[in-house]
């Protein structure tokens, strides 16, 4: 019964903690994840939420109750989880963080041996396996072991610090002033560190790591006010805010405007093709921006369907030396391939190095786009909507190009859109951006129009 309020999805199972979320959920989950991997030993780590405190510990026992030893790291981002897998020759990693959503939830991440999301096969397979009777509870003498292993957050700072392509030195001339939010979460200890590291003026904001979310957790523009404030204040040279589980950054340049998470994967697509040739991989609801960016670079660009195993998974088959998703994720395969704050940071930082620009002067050299981002409530009859919409698509757009991969995506002169269901919520998400303001208002008023 308690399922029903549980949001499943390859990238987790989320639920509000009491309704839906709870330790023997959180118990079975751990005993069926070990059950799917058979043997070896899973990494597991938190974010800063106080409900971790009750989550983890039950994970713990599923896993060690099917014979799988945990390496428990602690509260750590979600990355460093990724990353200890690899590092450790884990057979999985489990985080348990609700990343950007608010304090009441919470949620497991499930990662494979190579410290990425767990594919929708093998998601597929896990949740048959919660669902039956088959997981393995093991007697008491053959039950796993737990050891605890501080200090890996040190660690991914450690190896971000030793990427080739930044320009360190520049950095550290540079003497960069930064205000890091990192909404006392997992990033409060990680991010500064790494930016002190590089000889960064670190000024801290919300980095008590006490799971206190003083501001909304996600961090889009409307929730990154008292950072900007910060900037202005100190005049600093950015801002820097992560989510919960710091797999995303946001930026706040200079004159303390909040640029948009978009933008911090266009800056970092610039500081690695400007060090090296390749693919480019970013998901259909990417700002064009991104894409032009990388084409100045001579890099092919590929788009994969939402969600970030889809975006590594193309990643894979193209080779791509570089991706992420719009909403601030950016992905370095050669370190790990997962959505990273601490890399997306020092690119950021690289980049600016190397061009000598201010934040709101690299961005000036951006084309131009205006983006508009809406959502509906889903109706029954969504998917013949869909179809009625791209036979009379013509009207609204002109020549157009269609992608159906993830519901619908257009391309046409001035821009596109893309309309599509939402994976985890019963609502569907409209894009529209093109190189016109008025155009952009008018197309999302009359696409939702069409769909309302
Ligand atoms: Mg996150």
């Amino acid at each position: 019964m308690a399922q029903k309020q549980l949001v499943k999805s390859t990238s987790g199972i989320r639920g509000i903690i009491g309704k839906g979320m709870n330790p023997s959920l959180a118990a079975d989950y751990g005993a069926a994840f070990g059950t799917l991997l058979g043997r070896g030993k899973v990494v597991v780590g938190r974010d800063t939420r106080p409900s971790g405190a009750m989550i983890l510990p039950a994970v713990k026992s599923g896993l060690v109750s099917v014979g799988i030893d945990v390496v428990d790291i602690g509260i750590v981002p979600t990355p460093t989880v990724e990353i200890a897998v690899k590092q450790l020759r884990a057979g999985g990693g489990i985080c348990v963080t609700a990343s950007h959503n608010p304090a009441e939830w919470n949620a497991l991440k499930f990662f494979n041996d190579r410290g990425e999301f767990i594919t929708p096969d093998q998601y597929r397979r896990l949740d048959k396996i919660f669902n039956s009777d088959i997981t393995s509870h093991k007697p008491f003498n053959k039950l796993g072991k737990v050891t605890e292993q501080p200090g890996w957050v040190e660690k991914h700072v450690e190896r971000t610090l030793k990427f080739r392509l930044v320009n360190r030195s520049a950095i550290r001339r540079r003497k960069f002033k930064v205000v890091v939010d990192a909404v006392n979460g997992a990033g409060s200890q990680a991010l500064p560190l790494l930016l002190e590291r590089l000889g960064v003026k670190v000024i801290r904001l919300n980095c008590d790591g006490d799971g206190r979310f003083t501001r909304g957790a996600e961090p889009v523009a409307r929730n990154l006010g008292q950072l900007r404030r910060a900037v202005s204040k100190h005049r600093a040279d950015l801002g820097f805010a992560c989510d919960p589980d710091a797999d995303r950054l946001a930026l706040v340049d200079e004159k303390g405007k909040a640029i948009g998470e978009e933008l911090t994967l266009t800056i970092a697509v610039q500081a690695v093709l400007s060090k090296k040739k390749g693919p480019t991989v970013i998901n259909l609801s990417t700002s064009k921006v991104t894409e032009d960016v990388a084409r100045q670079f001579g890099s092919k660009v590929y788009y994969s369907k939402v969600g970030e195993s889809n975006v590594v998974e193309m990643m894979r088959k193209t080779h791509g030396v570089i991706g992420g998703e719009g909403n601030g994720g950016v992905i370095y395969p050669d370190f790990h391939a997962g959505r990273d704050a601490l890399v997306a940071a020092v690119l950021v930082l690289s980049q600016l190095a190397t061009s000598k620009k201010s934040l709101s002067e690299e961005v000036g050299t951006f084309p131009k786009y205006f983006n508009i981002k809406t959502k509906g409530q889903l109706k029954k009859n969504f998917s013949s909507r869909l179809k009625q919409f791209e036979k009379q698509a013509r009207r609204h757009l002109g020549r157009h190009r269609v992608d159906r991969r993830d519901g619908l995506r257009f391309d046409f002169e001035q821009g596109w859109l893309q309309i599509r269901s939402s994976n985890t919520e019963p609502i569907y998400r409209l894009i529209v951006e093109t190189t016109s303001k008025t155009l952009t208002a008018k197309l999302s008023r009359d696409v939702m129009g069409f769909f309302s």
